[in-house]
């Protein structure tokens, strides 16, 4: 797919758009001020594959925190700020990668232009994040409104000639949010962050996610992208994943193809690629060199097929199952035998 022509800007060690991987964000749910919590989160987010970290610094007591933060996080962190610029100030100083502002809240042009000054020096980036739930003026649909309130932030950044700028437009309605970024993408030339606002819980996020993002990204728009979701921020980073994956557009691991199972099937087809989900965390993402598709299919209907178009693939029999590698069938197995097998077979390719 033709991805949408961007500046590239560094948050940190991280590049956002140009020709950078499109990269997963999440943010900690934690109260700042409890820093090694908020440490100890963004680790296992970091783990988990999590590349930004956006952290909300709400008053001045999360500023000592913040920095303790920024020191300790491993991956670059974004200061959340709204409503009071003297924050944008204070995380300036203790070292933020960069800045996530919201028109809505912080209007005052001698602040903003404050901020701006102190970015500048240090080489800050600032995301303007709209957000529909926090739009200061409303006219017409809520994605014009919110493709205006974005274009009217960026012209004072531009009047003080800072450019390090990324945009969200985010709403809770996935045809807004679908919207907003559609009429922006013509109108500059910044990278994205994508994102579904207030996505709600684990489903629910991961349908409109999925749709939301998703859908830009097969437009190409979109640089970087952050799932919400009211829950634990780990399936945040999980469900981002999957919805880069899917498009092709990051490979985090092999591609399960495996069937929903029906009448047919006599085989335990659910425990099996649980198992072998399990068990992938040996060879770990970083040591699968190559994108791989992996089929574990229920039956003779359609298991033949999926096995012979994956890389390794078993159809299943009658508690047992016929391996195929590279489109060829190469022996029958016992149905205990198919997760050692297709890890022995993975790391064999690996090494190849
Ligand atoms: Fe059912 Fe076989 Fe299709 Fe799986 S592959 S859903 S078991 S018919």
């Amino acid at each position: 797919m033709k991805r949408r022509k961007t500046r590239k800007i560094k948050i940190g060690t991280v590049a956002i758009g140009g020709d950078a991987p499109i990269s997963i964000q999440s943010m900690t749910k934690t109260d700042t001020k409890a820093a090694d919590s908020t440490i100890n989160e963004i680790r296992k987010l970091k783990k988990a594959g999590c590349e930004i970290i956006r952290v909300a610094v709400k008053d001045k007591d999360s500023i000592v925190s913040f920095k303790r933060i920024v020191a300790r996080a491993g991956i670059p962190v974004v200061a959340d700020i709204h409503f009071l610029p003297q924050l944008a100030l204070g995380a300036i100083e203790a070292g933020c990668a960069a800045l996530r502002l919201n028109p809505g809240n912080i209007k005052r042009k001698e602040d903003i232009a404050e901020i701006i000054k102190r970015a500048k020096e240090k080489k800050i980036p600032i995301r303007i994040g709209v957000n529909s739930g926090s739009l200061s003026q409303r006219r017409g649909a809520v994605a014009d409104s919110m493709v205006k309130s974005a274009l009217d932030y960026i012209k004072i950044f531009e009047k003080m000639d800072f450019y390090d700028i990324i945009i969200s437009l985010k709403s809770s309605n996935v045809n807004e949010t679908i919207d907003a970024y559609r009429k922006m993408a013509p109108l500059s030339d910044y990278p994205f962050h994508l994102g579904v606002t207030a996505a709600g819980p684990f489903l629910s996020s991961a349908v409109k996610s999925s749709i939301g993002i998703g859908t830009l990204l097969k437009e190409g728009i979109g640089d970087t992208i952050r799932v919400s979701l009211t829950g634990d921020p780990l399936r945040e980073v999980e469900i981002a994943k999957e919805i880069l994956a899917s498009l092709s557009l990051r490979c985090f691991g092999p591609e399960i193809i495996s069937c929903p199972t029906c009448g047919r099937c006599e085989i335990d087809l659910q425990k099996i690629v649980g198992n072998f989900k399990e068990r992938l965390k040996e060879i770990g993402p970083k040591n699968m060199k190559r994108p791989l598709k992996i089929a574990i299919m229920g039956c003779v209907v359609n298991g033949p097929g999926e096995a012979k178009d994956a890389d390794i693939g078993i159809a299943g029999g009658k508690n047992n199952g016929a391996l195929f590698k590279k489109g060829k069938k190469v022996k029958n197995l016992k149905e205990n035998e198919f997760v050692d097998t297709l890890i022995e077979e993975i790391k064999a390719l690996h090494k190849e």
